[in-house]
């Protein structure tokens, strides 16, 4: 098993970059933002709850997030070569949370992406996003509280595999992922997408 944690703000380019790695390493995307607005669209009561949350650009709860990914998780284990994480962990506590369900499998984080992408571009991207996706939550005043969301909750998050990549061994001696930040301000996707495979090709190989 292969697994890949995406890092990056809202608009960073996740989506696009997890589905043309998922193709080419066959890998399954697991975009906890799609499982959610999946639930949205069946009605439920539970899809009602979940829609309020997302809309006002918070984070919905570790409880109900970590539910939801490990039935994902347990629905495709047997079929794929590894996934690929966009979206979560979005909380430190997550990211015990991920490594417990993937070692219930031998599996673990081998490598950890962060998307860099300037502060001014991700909001012009995101509004450029709303008009074609029509996303509630694509409006600036959201965004901007995804984005500082993104900041004081998700980077916690991402500076914790930061320096779990520092340390080399965890405290079983076992070699921890490598962790790389790449930058993703540019237009063209697939200069990114080359620079992942570059990665990712030199710790497979
Ligand atoms: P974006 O990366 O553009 O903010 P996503 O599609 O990844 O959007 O996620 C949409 C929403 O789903 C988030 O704003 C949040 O409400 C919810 N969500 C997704 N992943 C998580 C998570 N790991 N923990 C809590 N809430 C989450």
């Amino acid at each position: 098993m292969f697994n890949i944690i995406l890092f990056g703000a809202p608009g960073s380019g996740k989506g696009t970059q997890a589905k043309l790695l998922a193709d080419k390493y066959n890998l399954h995307h697991v975009s906890t933002g799609d499982l959610l607005r999946s639930e949205v669209t069946t009605g439920s009561q539970l899809g009602l709850y979940i829609k309020s949350i997302i809309d006002q650009g918070n984070l919905v709860s570790d409880q109900l997030i970590f539910r939801v990914l490990e039935e994902y998780i347990i629905r495709h284990k047997d079929n794929t070569e590894g996934f690929i994480f966009d979206g979560y962990p979005r909380r430190e506590c997550q990211c015990a949370a991920l490594s417990g369900i993937l070692s219930e499998w031998g599996g673990d984080v081998n490598l950890v992406l962060l998307l860099e992408v300037p502060e001014e571009i991700i909001i012009k991207r995101l509004l450029n996003r709303a008009n074609l996706e029509m996303r509630v939550d694509d409006n600036i005043e959201t965004i901007k509280h995804r984005l500082d969301i993104y900041v004081e909750t998700t980077m916690p998050a991402i500076e914790f595999y930061r320096k779990w990549h520092e340390l080399r061994l965890d405290t079983y001696g076992k070699k921890n992922g490598e962790f790389h930040a790449i930058d993703n301000s540019g237009d063209d996707i697939f200069e990114t997408f080359n620079a992942i495979c570059k990665v990712i090709d030199s710790i497979k190989s």
